[in-house]
């Protein structure tokens, strides 16, 4: 294994942090001269916000305030005035929705035939009956999942003008995008103001700003805890999304289920990954990747990295690490029972 040298980078480190948070805690926000950090709970998880410049808690304040703004209007499942509940109350019928959402739409549909269906954003009913994330999480039974499944499978989403009609009994469900979704987003109010450095992170998703910035960005150990890290990537300004099975799962009789699906089978993805970790210039697909990769596995991801133009750096279960080539300068590792496999590392 290949000794990578520790460079020394004034930059901030940020351990991707994918636990999500049941409980919203409250917007605490610190602010210093041409400096603004802080954190909420949005999109039910952590958002933080760490800007550098010219009236950075402005900044900080509407980067919240624009993620706040694509949950409550476009994306979220819960609040019944989004485009996302609107489509999914009207199932099987066409709806109105906001231009973002009907563009997300034509990219997940993209993804879906990218992926050979691997990836879906028709999974939520499924997702639901498994109830991950909430205090009643369990194994479906058979006949209420297949019927969930067969809907997400068999139908077809159609888009006609600024309606959208999703199959009768199935459920839109954009949580393997939001979040990179929401680092969109923030690059674009971050865009037009003055600010010349920034870190938003929004659950496992983090936006690095900054033309010629140089950031340090910790991998979070799957089989640790959500501030251990195996090591971290040295990358200038780009998005980093991770997928990860630590995260949203339940144990019942003895078996860990967690809540990235396999869409052939509607049991969480079985293979022998603990996470995936893309890089990559855009936000949605940082995150879509991330999971799209998770679902696929290593070797049939590596096409579909190189059609976007993304890196990904993929966590086994037997503490074996791969990532393609472009990441490989950029990776240090630091933690010893980890081993990378790639070329000559
Ligand atoms: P992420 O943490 O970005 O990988 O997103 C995981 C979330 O995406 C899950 O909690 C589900 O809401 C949704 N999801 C699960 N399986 C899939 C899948 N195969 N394709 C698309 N979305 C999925
Ligand atoms: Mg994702």
């Amino acid at each position: 294994m290949k000794k990578h040298k520790i460079k020394k980078i004034t930059a901030i480190c940020v351990c991707i942090c994918v636990t999500v948070f049941a409980v919203i805690i409250a917007a605490d926000f610190l602010s210093a001269a041409g400096e603004y950090k802080g954190s909420t709970t949005l999109m039910n998880t952590v958002v933080s916000v760490d800007i550098r410049g010219k009236d950075a808690k402005q900044v900080g304040a509407d980067v919240v305030s624009q993620i706040g703004k694509l949950e409550n209007a476009s994306l979220s499942r819960f609040s019944a005035a989004s485009s996302v509940s609107k489509i999914n109350a009207g199932a099987g019928t066409f709806c109105q929705a906001d231009s973002l959402v009907i563009s997300l739409i034509g990219r997940c549909e993209e993804l879906f035939e990218k992926s050979g269906g691997a990836f879906s954003p028709l999974l939520g009913g499924v997702s639901d009956l498994w109830g991950f994330g909430t205090q009643t999480a369990a194994v479906p039974a058979d006949d209420k999942l297949n019927m969930a499944l067969t809907a997400a499978k068999d139908g077809k989403t159609e888009v006609v003008s600024n309606t959208v009609k999703i199959p009768g009994g199935t459920v839109l469900d954009f949580g393997a995008v939001g979040k990179g979704v929401a680092c969109d987003e923030a690059r674009d109010v971050l865009k037009k103001s003055d600010v010349k450095r920034a870190v938003i992170s929004v659950g496992g998703s983090i936006l690095l700003y900054g033309e010629g910035q140089s950031f340090s960005v910790g991998v979070r150990n799957p089989l640790g805890s959500s501030n251990d890290c195996i090591g971290t990537l040295s990358l200038g300004e780009t998005c980093v999304s991770t997928s990860g099975s630590y995260e949203r799962k339940f144990t019942q009789n003895g078996k860990t289920y967690h809540h990235i699906l396999n869409p052939e089978t509607g049991y969480p993805v079985d293979n022998d990954l603990l996470s995936v970790t893309v890089v990559c210039d855009d936000g949605f697909l940082s995150d879509a990747l991330s999971t799209a990769c998770f679902v696929l596995g290593y070797e049939k991801s590596l096409s579909l990295l190189e059609e976007y133009g993304a890196q990904a750096l993929f966590v086994f279960e037997n503490k074996n690490i791969r990532m393609t080539d472009g990441l490989v300068e950029s990776f240090e590792l630091s933690k010893a029972d980890f081993t990378i496999l790639n070329g000559d590392v």
